[in-house]
Order: structure tokens, then sequence, then C-alpha cells
């Protein structure tokens, strides 16, 4: 419902969930430190400003935007942001957790698969000033980020594999 992906759209999420990585994807395995039967979550290969390491999580099933996600795959994005939230105040400690999630280009969504963002927030960190100032990561970089919930969700033995 309102889709803006072209008939021969190279998913870069679709990719990721399909294990594919080569010099043209941005996100490499490594970067996804939760994967279930519905969902995964990973470190984003964009940077913002003075927040790297921000959170994404998707589904594993292609779906454009929140108009067509199904309310079954919607709980449990839900379920796991929840999960990552707590992850990030624990691991970062961080003062707040911001949730944001775009919805066609007008949205500034990007990739056209829906997705959500979970960024760590600190006091004074003025992330909404500095949200459209990000660079590409390299992947060692993500790498730090990814392992730190890599720990806390197998420490906190919650589900998941690899
Ligand atoms: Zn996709």
């Amino acid at each position: 419902m309102y889709n803006h992906a072209t008939k021969n759209y190279q998913c870069p999420i679709c990719l990721a969930v399909k294990g594919i990585e080569n010099e043209h994807t941005m996100i490499k395995q490594d970067d996804i430190f939760y994967r279930d039967d519905l969902v995964m979550a990973l470190i984003n290969f964009k940077f913002v400003g003075n927040n790297p390491g921000h959170v994404i999580v998707a589904p594993l099933k292609h779906y454009e935007n929140l108009y067509d996600l199904p309310e079954k795959e919607a709980m449990r994005i839900m379920k796991i942001a929840k999960e990552v939230s707590i992850a990030l105040k624990k691991s970062r400690n961080c003062d707040g957790v911001m949730i944001l999630q775009n919805n066609e280009p007008a949205s500034e969504q990007h990739a056209f698969h829906y997705h959500m963002h979970l960024f760590s927030r600190f006091e004074n960190g003025k992330l909404h000033e500095n949200i459209s100032n990000f660079r590409v990561s390299e992947a060692k970089e993500r790498k730090v980020f990814s392992k730190a919930m890599k720990e806390y969700f197998k420490n906190d033995k919650r589900n998941m594999e690899g």
C-alpha cells in the first residue's frame, strides 16, 4: 500500500536476511545481533553525528512500510524494540531511548523494507540537530556495538540464533 520501490528494486534488507554480503552490500552479517523466526536486529551502517551505532529492527519477510506490515510481525517488532531499548540502557548507560520509523519518501524512508530505528539518547546530545549529519561507518566500527548487544542478549538468555 502506497509503495514506492521500483519493480527491480534490490532490497538491502532482504539481501542481509539471505546472508548475502559483498562489496556492494551495506549490511554485513556481523551487524546482525539478534534474529528469530520473524525479525532481526542490527547496527545501522549510517553513523549519525555524535550518536554512532544506532539499532535497526526489521521483519525477515519483505514488507515495504507500516501500512503493509502484518500484525504478527508488528507485535514481534515492538517486543524486540522493548528488549533492545533495555539493552541500550544497560550496555550504553544512556539517559533515554528514541524510536524513529519512516514511511514513504516524504517521511525520508530510504530503504523500502519496513525498519524501525532505535537511538540511545543522552542529556544534551542534541540528536535532532545532528540527525542529517551522518557518515557511512566501517564494518569494524559497528562490530564493537554489535558485539556488546550480542553479549547482552546472550547473557540475558534471550532467544537468539548464532
Ligand atoms: Zn526487503
